[in-house]
């Protein structure tokens, strides 16, 4: 931490940040300039109590960080990307992963029929979400246990991996029979309890961006799940709240290029939420497979006009197929490929590194 002095603080003002500095377990160095007096503390920020509350001194103008606040999910602790297994899969490598399906799980008819056709079309995982956490109370809010239900059917017959959104600790029991991915939803990424129970199961974790959430908020949450016994984690960048309206949410593409600089986890981009709407989404994928995704999120209904959630976003399955097309010549330009077919085991969460996908023709 650098302490920064008021220009007017006296001999007095500045041994007081000295001592301070000592008693919180760092080595004060002043640096007396021209002008002012600056401290440099030094020590592990992360481990050792702040010093920010020495901002409260009246000699004191500002404290400054120099370490980030997050470390184990940082490149600088690990240069290289987490790999992140998931079924048969291994997400964060040079393969590109599409998960699709519906917002909310509905019925089996529904949910097979995305499934057969997502997988034919290239995806390599399973969305729907069983538990809904919707802003009104009167909306659809899911239908639970009888939702994982369908997955798990769903499941075996496809051999594809779920991704499911987990809104509250009391599901994961039957969640963890059947899911494969616990998505942390944009409402919930500040619930850190939340975190710290779905960390503790070891399941892979996709962490969605919150509404309003800045970049290091968001790291500091996927730092949550990390510090909580779980590496595994797939950041999800999903818009975010602006003043335009033009969209559901804005994507923030800035914040992509960033998490892939910045953090050691995958980045999988969900233009769905972000748009909120279906003519944008090919516009998008490629937005985010340029700036270094390593996967996308997209909504996907056989009916988006009787959809019980977020229709208005949803591709058909048709359009799903011209999706995977149309990422073709982006994804070959970005040296990224679609992972081929592969064995279908039925357990969750293991890697099997002789059914790694093989690459196909981009
Ligand atoms: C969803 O994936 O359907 C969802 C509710 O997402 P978000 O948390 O990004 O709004
Ligand atoms: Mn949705």
């Amino acid at each position: 931490m650098i302490i920064v002095l008021k220009a007017h603080a006296s001999p007095p003002d500045i041994q007081r940040v000295i001592e301070e500095v000592r008693q919180c377990g760092y080595e004060p160095h002043v640096i007396r300039g021209v002008a002012r007096t600056v401290v440099a503390a030094v020590g592990d920020e992360t481990t050792q109590q702040t010093l920010e509350t020495l901002a409260s001194l009246a000699a004191v103008e500002k404290v400054l960080p120099i370490q980030k606040r997050y470390k184990l999910v940082s490149r600088e602790a690990q240069p290289e990307t987490t790999i992140v297994p998931v079924g048969p899969h291994r997400l964060g490598t040079r393969d590109f992963h599409v998960i699709a399906g519906p917002c909310s799980v509905e019925d089996l008819d529904q949910m097979l029929c995305v499934a057969e056709a997502a997988q034919a079309a290239g995806a390599t995982l399973l969305r729907g979400g069983a538990y809904k956490p919707r802003t009104s109370p009167y909306d659809f809010q899911g239908l639970g246990e009888k939702g994982l239900a369908i997955l798990r059917e769903v499941k075996e017959r496809t051999g594809m991996p779920i991704v499911s959104e987990v809104v509250s600790e009391a599901d994961l029991a039957p969640m963890l029979e059947v899911v494969d991915v616990l998505q942390i939803g944009a409402r919930n990424m500040m619930n850190y309890a939340l975190l710290a129970a779905v960390s503790r199961t070891g399941r892979p974790v996709l962490l969605k961006r919150g509404l309003a959430a800045t970049i290091e908020e968001w790291f500091l949450a996927a730092e949550y799940l990390a510090k909580h016994g779980n590496p595994h984690v797939l950041l999800c960048e999903r818009g975010i709240r602006t003043f335009e309206r033009a969209t559901r949410n804005t994507l923030d593409i800035s914040a992509v290029a960033i998490a892939k600089q910045e953090s050691n986890l995958p980045v999988i981009v969900d233009p769905s939420h972000a748009a909120g709407r279906t003519d944008l989404i090919t516009a998008l994928s490629r937005a985010a497979i340029a700036a270094g995704a390593d996967g996308l999120m997209i909504e996907v209904h056989p009916h988006p006009e009787k959809a019980s959630s977020d229709g208005p976003q949803s591709l058909t399955p048709n359009q799903f197929a011209e999706l995977m097309q149309a990422i073709r010549p982006v994804l070959a330009a970005c040296e990224r490929r679609l992972p081929g077919k592969t064995a279908t085991p039925k357990t969750t969460g293991s890697i099997t590194q002789s059914s790694i996908p093989k690459e196909i023709g981009s």
